[in-house]
């Protein structure tokens, strides 16, 4: 038995690394036994990022482990390596599109600590951080094939993963059955399989991809009865297979714990944006991050906050998960108490005046307590998330 990992084969001439997997799960000697494949998605920061920066692995068991090593290295020959340097085509990532650098490897036996997964998940790293495989193939994609092997799956989740035919490849539109896909999407155990504010399918991938939809679930046999029902249904389109990978999405194994910081100050920047200065540097909250951004904005200097997010460098926190621990009240001036009119101030130390009878106070305030938007943790909507956030309701 080993573990088999393999990553960064989304610009191949298939373009997406699941289903390359899965041609190479589908091929292998009938006496290779397949346990469950895992989906793996790493720091979203790294420099040479797939799109969806997900790695595959699988623990294979056989008796011959040098049949299975041949026919690793056919697959990796004549699959892999004559499109590795190629750069994706894609409509939806503005980013700078780095040509692939495939990675595969395999351990046999044993499989290195999951430090090395951790380590991939919540910083960048790299290829000479990689622990040695038993045989490897490839250059920079070793890094998320290893980190994919070392995972040790704690509370995981399940995506089944449906392929189109290859005519379809390439295609743009996709066919997946409307009514089937709002019935699993009201299942109890299925998650983020669309979009709930806009209606939209978030199960099916835009672009020229191979998948045709993944169904996403926080256990193995909904992901399977789901994936297949949707598979079938009448006005879904043909595909060439299915496979139900155990993966991170949703497990928050990118963050560690949040920190607690007072607030500085707080600058609002391009499009609600907004920059939050505490004693532990700056935590960003961003448009599209919806409440964390609303909360962000209504901060005041003093307040203590806690929040949890990723560092794609020193000093600098993107928010994921934020929420008050105390608020400074705000001041305001005493009403008038006959009239009920708020008090006015008659400059630097000069009292107040009701600005209806004029009656004199001296220069008094009151502290309000303000009222948050948000009383406890708030995170970014659903199509904002991150794949590996999980869901507060959780
Ligand atoms: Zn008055």
């Amino acid at each position: 038995m080993g573990w088999l990992g393999l990553d960064d084969t989304d610009s191949l001439e298939q373009g997406c690394t699941t289903f390359t997997f899965h041609l190479l799960l589908a091929g292998l000697p009938d006496a290779v036994e397949v346990l469950s494949p895992k989906l793996v998605r790493l720091w979203p920061f790294a420099q040479q990022r797939t799109r969806g920066n997900a790695a595959v692995a699988v623990e294979l068991k056989t008796e011959d482990e040098e049949q299975l090593l041949e026919y690793l290295e056919t697959f990796w020959s004549q699959n892999i390596a004559p499109f590795a340097g190629r750069r994706s085509e894609s409509h939806h990532d503005s980013r700078q599109q780095y040509p692939s650098d495939p990675g595969m490897v395999w351990f046999s036996s044993e499989r290195p600590e999951e430090a090395f997964y951790t380590a991939s998940v919540r910083h960048e790293v790299q290829l000479s951080d990689v622990p040695p495989a038993t045989r490897s193939w490839g250059g920079q994609g070793r890094i998320g094939a290893t980190a994919a092997v070392c995972w040790r799956e704690r509370q995981p989740t399940w995506e089944a993963i449906v392929w189109r035919t290859l005519e379809r490849h390439g295609q743009n539109e996709r066919f997946v059955c409307e009514a089937t896909l709002h019935r699993i999407d009201h299942l109890p155990s299925t998650f983020l399989s669309r979009d709930p504010r806009k209606g939209t399918s978030f199960v099916a991938p835009r672009g020229p991809c191979p998948v045709l939809f993944g169904i996403r679930a926080r256990d193995a046999d909904t992901a399977q009865r789901a994936g297949t029902e949707l598979r079938n249904a009448e006005q879904t389109e043909d595909s060439i297979g299915m496979r139900v990978f155990v993966t991170n999405q949703a497990t928050d194994d990118h963050l560690s714990e949040p920190v607690q910081s007072t607030v500085l100050s707080t600058e609002v920047l391009n499009r609600g944006s907004t920059c939050i200065v505490t004693e532990n540097g700056q935590w960003m909250a961003f448009e599209e991050s919806g409440p964390i951004k609303l909360l962000a904005q209504w901060l005041r200097p003093g307040d203590v906050i806690e929040g949890n997010g990723l560092s794609p460098e020193a000093g600098v926190m993107h928010l994921e998960k934020l929420r008050l621990i105390s608020s400074v009240p705000s001041r305001e001036r005493p009403k008038c108490d006959k009239c009920k009119v708020r008090m006015k101030s008659m400059g630097s130390g000069q009292g107040c005046r009701c600005p209806k009878c004029k009656v004199r106070t001296n220069d008094v305030w009151n502290e309000v307590p303000r009222v948050p938007p948000y009383p406890s943790w708030v995170q970014p909507p659903h199509g904002s998330r991150r794949h590996l956030a999980k869901p507060l309701e959780w």
